[in-house]
């Protein structure tokens, strides 16, 4: 059958009654169809990639008094950390004019001093933490790093590895006056292998970048995050980002096949092979990956692309329970098998905030739970079929009550963005309680309608969504402003709720400085206690990022 003449099954009617009809449309095409409706045609607006000033959230205003895990999205300057938290300085020196005479003269014109410069590079994007570093120091090669660690650590200077600055969870900005070392400027393509697929890259690359990169050549990168606009690959290997496509090409642990990493006292470990196989001693590099900038700074990534898919379609249906939502990924595993790349879910809550702050338009607006399925292929005509069996039998089931359908790139974005821009759209919505949990997919909701009961009217908005697909859930709640009686309602209990559960109240953002003192609740006494041992091995005087991902030592 010629892809421009596909035939698409689609069923629509009146009270539950479903009439069958055949709809023929383009491949090009995007359809929308409600149950109880007729065809219309899809409304979302079209959105542009996310860029660095997209991505700068609103200013904010009162502050807490003791440590909130909230963005401060309303104050006028976000508090300082150390005060907020109310947090001890280590004794690491101060930087001098001396420091910086000597970083001056390593890297002319790359070091920062600007109190106004520097105010970005301080506070985090959820702009609810805040250090005050007085130096930024933007190193373009390895050996710069090398220098400026093996100098730090004979100083005493501690030093706060920075990629773009989207982390989640306070870990990429100083909460003292730690030196900013900022990947920036480390920016180049080493090497890409068209027939392995195989890229070599600095630390500083940006996402988005890479991946347009990779696309001219027929390949894309294996991670892709709301983010993409500004995150580095350095940072997303250091966080261990999850994303979008982790349930097509797997985690970051087995995509990376090698780094080059600056240790605390400047000596360079080059890991940075391309080989897919190689059981020669222990995988160094995994102690790297996710260690958040506390073992080593990453100067260089070897990644392993797939090749661009030729044919991308993407559904975004309508459920009528969360119930509904599981049974549709389960009979999408089933029907579509090895084309399926992405199966997210959000509820009508975040597709509210969404249209409300952000202008944009949920094409299965009355449904309570949304789902968007992304199929990549390389042949559109088999794809396509599988998809339109999988969505007749999802509609003739109940399973799915309304939804859209979209091939065509600007179409498919702008449905992304449906999904990719509530992280925005919420931190417009007032003070937020950020929760990110791995948990069983056939609990993952529990957890939201549990929160919603307990906190009732104290919070404005409790909304989930998330990387179903991978048992990962984002919970979030607003409110009005900050309120320690809302913490208390929901910490430790969250916690407890997931641990409960054997979940993890970490899937993707890490701990950084605002849930290191939760990790109990994920890992063992022991397995916190051998990664303080490693910390300890790798970086004694504990001059990289400190303050975070791991407690202090109790003896
Ligand atoms: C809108 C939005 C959507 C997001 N979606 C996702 C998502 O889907 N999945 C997900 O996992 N995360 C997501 N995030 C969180 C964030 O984007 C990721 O954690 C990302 O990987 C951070 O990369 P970065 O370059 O911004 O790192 P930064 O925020 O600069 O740093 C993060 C941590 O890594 C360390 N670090 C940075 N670079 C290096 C380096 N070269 N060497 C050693 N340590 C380093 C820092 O010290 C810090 O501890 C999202 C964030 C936003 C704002």
């Amino acid at each position: 059958m010629a892809a421009s003449s596909l035939s698409r099954c689609c069923y629509f009617g009146h009270h539950g009654t479903f009439a069958r009809m055949q709809m023929r449309c383009s491949r090009k095409a995007s359809s929308l169809w409600v149950n109880g409706s007729s065809p219309c045609k899809m409304t979302t607006k079209i959105i542009r990639p996310l860029t660095r000033t997209m991505l700068k959230p609103p200013t904010s205003h009162s502050l807490a008094k003791r440590s909130l895990h909230a963005t401060q999205l309303h104050l006028q300057e976000v508090m300082l950390t150390s005060e907020r938290y109310g947090v001890q300085r280590l004794p690491f020196a101060r930087v001098s004019d001396a420091d910086l005479s000597f970083f001056e003269c390593l890297m002319p014109g790359r070091v920062v001093t600007d109190v106004d410069e520097l105010k970005l590079f301080n506070v985090d994007w959820l702009k609810s933490v805040r250090g005050c570093s007085k130096v930024l120091l933007k190193p373009q090669t390895t050996v710069e790093v090398s220098e400026i660690l093996r100098y730090c650590n004979e100083r005493n200077l501690a030093v706060n590895p920075q990629g773009g600055n989207t982390g989640l969870v306070g870990g990429s900005v100083p909460v003292f006056d730690e030196i900013i070392l900022s990947t920036a400027l480390m920016n180049q393509v080493i090497s890409f292998d068209t027939v392995s697929g195989i890229l070599v890259c600095q630390a500083g690359c940006i996402l988005e970048n890479l991946n347009n990169y990779l696309e001219e050549l027929d390949f894309i990168m294996p991670l892709d995050l709301g983010a993409k606009g500004s995150c580095h690959i350095g940072g997303n290997v250091a966080t261990n980002a999850g994303g979008l496509r982790l349930l097509r090409y797997g985690s970051l642990r087995g995509t990376v096949l090698g780094l080059e990493v600056v240790l605390a006292d400047g000596s360079l470990l080059n890991c940075l092979t391309s080989l897919r196989k190689d059981n020669t001693g222990y995988d160094l590099k995994q102690l790297f990956i996710g260690s958040e900038g506390t073992l080593g700074i990453i100067t260089a990534v070897s990644i392993l692309c797939p090749r661009k898919p030729k044919a991308v379609n993407l559904a975004f249906l309508g459920c009528p329970s969360f119930s509904q939502v599981l049974q549709t990924f389960t009979t999408c595993k089933g029907m579509l098998g090895e084309i399926l790349s992405a199966y997210e879910f959000m509820d009508s809550e975040c597709m509210k905030l969404v249209e409300r702050h952000l202008t944009l338009t949920s094409p299965v607006a009355d449904s309570p739970f949304c789902v968007l399925i992304e199929t990549s292929g390389s042949n559109s005509t088999h794809d396509e079929e599988k998809l339109s069996h999988f969505l007749e039998h999802v509609m003739a089931s109940n399973l799915v009550i309304a939804g859209t359908l979209a091939s065509e790139d600007t179409k498919i974005k702008a449905l992304w963005a449906l999904r990719e821009r509530i992280t925005e759209a919420l931190t417009c919505d007032g003070a937020v309680y950020k929760y990110d949990i791995s948990l069983p997919v056939e609990r993952l909701y529990d957890l939201v309608t549990d929160m919603r009961e307990r906190l009732g009217r104290s919070a404005k908005n409790v909304v989930g969504y998330g990387h179903l697909g991978d048992g990962n859930l984002h919970l979030n709640i607003t409110a009005e402003s900050y309120s320690h009686s809302l913490l208390d309602a929901i910490e430790p209990y969250v916690y407890e709720w997931t641990s409960k559960y054997q979940g993890s109240i970490s899937a993707e953002h890490g701990l950084g400085f605002k849930k290191k003192h939760y990790i109990h609740y994920s890992k063992s006494q022991e397995a916190v206690l051998l990664m303080q041992q490693f910390k300890t091995m790798l970086d004694p005087k504990g001059i990289l990022n400190p303050y975070k991902m791991l407690p202090a030592k109790t003896t």
